[in-house]
């Protein structure tokens, strides 16, 4: 009678071996890669196996808890056990490197767009957007406090000519500048429309009466008046009014 655990190990040794190729020392795996666990075979509809910690154990060694089995040569793809080493989970190479991510940017009309619902990855032992890993990967460490930022205000693509580096304040002003925020009637709990509002600027009333006209505090009129509200008009015209 034939145990079925060791029949499915026995599936699964030889599954890895239709997928693996030797070249030099390295064993190269050719199957899909996952960005934390690294070469992954999928078992079944459910089951998938880390390539990496089943040849491990297919050696005689096994993975104590809280260590982590990790590739230490440059390929990213290799599964060779003389070229994994036990880790503590922050240390060492991640699974994914920076080539491996940026194989994986998908052009999508200008922009190169990281496929996956996060646009974060994972790299030297910390989590970071896409942006910054492409941007840093080119002109090394941004300077503290500054922000890579999208010219193309998509935030999985890593298309390094559509970064940019700015400052938290610069990115709002940008970002207006780009009319990504509402502006004014576009506002959905705007009491006024930019006719009331070129009205009240243009009106010799006190504030109470304007106030009283467009059912609006006088604070209101007070900040229209001032130019402290109201600044900016969208670019695109209004619709004409009747
Ligand atoms: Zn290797
Ligand atoms: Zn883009």
């Amino acid at each position: 009678m034939v145990n079925t655990s060791v029949a499915r190990e026995m599936d699964i040794a030889a599954q890895i071996a239709a997928n693996v190729v030797a070249d030099g020392t390295h064993l190269l795996w050719q199957g899909p890669q996952d960005q934390y666990k690294g070469p992954l075979l999928r078992v079944d509809r459910k089951k998938k196996v880390a390539v990496r910690g089943e040849l491990w154990r297919a050696a005689g060694r096994d993975i104590p808890p809280g260590l982590v089995l990790r590739g230490i040569c440059d390929r990213d793809e290799c599964v060779a056990v003389a070229h994994s080493r036990l880790c503590v989970r922050t240390f060492g190479r991640p699974a994914a490197s920076f080539d491996w991510y940026l194989k994986r940017l998908v052009p999508d009309g200008d922009c190169l767009i990281f496929p996956a619902k996060s646009n974060r990855v994972y790299l030297d032992g910390r989590k970071m957007p896409i942006s910054r890993a492409v941007w840093e990967h080119a002109h090394g460490p941004a300077p503290t406090g500054w922000m890579v930022c999208h010219r193309c205000d998509r935030q999985h693509c890593g298309r390094l000519d559509h970064l940019y580096l700015a400052l938290p304040g610069q990115r709002i002003r940008d970002s207006f500048d780009r009319q990504r925020f509402p502006l004014g009637e576009q506002v959905s709990q705007a009491k006024l429309t930019w006719a009331a509002v070129e009205h009240i600027r243009s009106s010799t009333e006190t504030r109470e009466t304007l106030a009283r006209l467009y059912r609006v505090s006088p604070t209101t009129i007070y900040k229209v008046r001032t130019w402290k509200t109201w600044r900016t008009k969208p670019a695109d015209d209004l619709p004409p009014e009747e």
